[in-house]
């Protein structure tokens, strides 16, 4: 009754698995491999690197991925200290040697007096006592079809449809302007929803021109997606035909520009609100499988954005993930079935260390409960906090797809007297993570 049964043991998983073994109770992983093989995965080891050896960058002062390193590490995380063990050179970058990261990480658990691994395929949601489902981008079809029973096909999804996310700050407002197509909308800031990016003739198909030439990436081997309708990347809308975007997502009508009203654009790039801070913008229907390198390139095209700075860029995948913003409580319990929590991917983070993060919230959270204490989730103006309150409450849910921690997910500082520009960036980001790293220590204070 008092054990954590935990589903998947990858990088969530692992790190949920290890948090509550560490609290005092008694775990136990059910994870399917090496019986069951995903399109992925090569070895049978708990936390298994998927793909590249990073964990991206690892400073923690300027970096928000860098800073959830910190809290991972200020919170006893298995993930942070055993990519320390095996850490390579790599710059400013956390790289390291995934054989031996996986290896004891998986030993370690294995030893531990309060983890017990089951190996097989759990295929059905558990009726009672208390367990985290971590199955990640990969979750077994079977038990994809359970959740989706559960939660209704709709707020679980099977790919991920990317579009690019920019900084609301690195706009050009002298060029874009904010409106809905025929201004639709009962209040004022419906009517303005939209941020509208204009291109003359020229600049249109100087731009199909670099969409067509663009490096894209492949699917991997087995991930045959067959794009659904509606989410067409760019780049394959343009090969269909040079005028399918100005008739799709890119179509002119209903918009006026406001710098220059008796100019009638030949296309509009829009970009809406993906939080509710408005600090980040989506671009409207423009998921790519364009490279980072080139879709940056391609991307600054757009007037407007030629100096646009993105807090993630856009992909393709095949990735289970849940609409959280409507399913999860901020103690990451479904709110249909509270004894089941989600951690890890399938919650709508992106990234192995934003997997491990929530995969380290959720196992704290449920060994409190466990124990019969209460705790709060983690605090708002963390790296780990923002995550968590973006998943399940800062998004849009009607348009959520999975994020990567960024600073666009952090509250702005009031008062702070820092100023804009390069310089302000820094001094910006600097106090985001002096801000974090205190609210970070009272939460782990508060539970010791
Ligand atoms: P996983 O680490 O995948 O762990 C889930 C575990 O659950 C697995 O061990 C799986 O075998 C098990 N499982 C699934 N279904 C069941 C079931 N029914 N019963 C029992 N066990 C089950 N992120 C990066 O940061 N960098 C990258 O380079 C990167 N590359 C990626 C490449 C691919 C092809 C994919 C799919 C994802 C990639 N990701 C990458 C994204 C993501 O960060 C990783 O997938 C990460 O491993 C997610 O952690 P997780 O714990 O949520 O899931």
């Amino acid at each position: 009754e008092n054990t954590l049964h935990i589903i998947g043991g990858g990088m969530a998983g692992s790190e949920a698995a290890w948090q509550a073994a560490q609290l005092g109770v008694k775990v136990i992983i059910h994870e399917m491999r090496p019986a069951v093989e995903t399109f992925a995965h090569q070895t049978g080891n708990l936390a298994e690197m998927v793909c590249s050896n990073s964990f991206r960058s690892d400073d923690s002062e300027q970096n928000a991925v860098g800073l959830l390193h910190w809290e991972m590490r200020a919170a006893g995380g298995i993930i942070m200290a055993s990519a320390d063990k095996h850490r390579l050179p790599a710059g400013g970058a956390l790289a390291v040697d995934r054989e031996p990261f996986a290896q004891w990480v998986n030993d370690t658990l294995h030893a531990h007096p309060n983890v017990t691994v089951e190996y097989g395929e759990i295929t059905a949601l558990p009726e009672d006592g208390h367990w985290i489902i971590a199955t990640g981008p990969l979750t077994s079809s079977a038990l994809g079809a359970a959740i989706a029973q559960e939660t209704g096909a709709d707020a679980l999804a099977f790919f991920d449809a990317i579009a690019p996310i920019v900084y609301a700050e690195s706009i050009n407002m002298d060029v874009a302007w904010m409106q809905s197509r025929y201004d639709k909308g009962e209040t004022e800031e419906e009517q303005k929803a939209y941020l509208n990016c204009p291109m003359s003739k020229a600049q249109y198909e100087a731009f199909i021109d670099a969409l067509l030439a663009a490096d894209k990436t492949e699917f991997h081997e087995g991930e045959t997606a067959g794009y659904f309708d509606g989410c067409l990347p760019i780049e394959v809308m343009a090969e269909r035909g040079r005028e399918t975007l100005r008739f799709g997502p890119m179509k002119p009508v209903g918009l006026t520009n406001t710098h220059k009203p008796d100019e009638k654009a030949y296309a509009v790039v829009q970009l809406r609100r993906d939080n509710a801070l408005g600090t980040l913008l989506n671009i409207v229907g423009f998921q790519t499988k364009m490279k980072y390198g080139a879709q940056t390139e391609v991307l600054r095209m757009i007037p407007g954005l030629e100096e646009a700075r993105f807090a993630r860029l856009g992909g393709i995948h095949r990735n289970t993930f849940l609409n959280s913003p409507t399913l999860l409580d901020d103690q990451m319990r479904l709110k249909s079935r509270p004894n089941i929590r989600f951690a890890g991917q399938i919650t709508g983070v992106e990234g192995y260390v934003e997997s491990a993060a929530m995969g380290l919230l959720a196992g704290r959270l449920a060994a409190a409960e466990i124990q019969g204490r209460t705790i709060e989730t983690a605090p708002q103006n963390s790296a780990m906090g923002a995550l968590i309150h973006h998943i399940t409450g800062g998004a849009e849910a009607k348009t959520f797809q999975p994020m990567n921690v960024n600073f666009g997910l952090f509250a702005p500082l009031e008062d702070s007297g820092i100023k804009g520009g390069r310089r302000g960036r820094k001094d910006r980001y600097k106090a985001y993570t002096d801000r974090a790293k205190g609210e970070f220590n009272q939460w782990l204070e508060a539970q010791s």
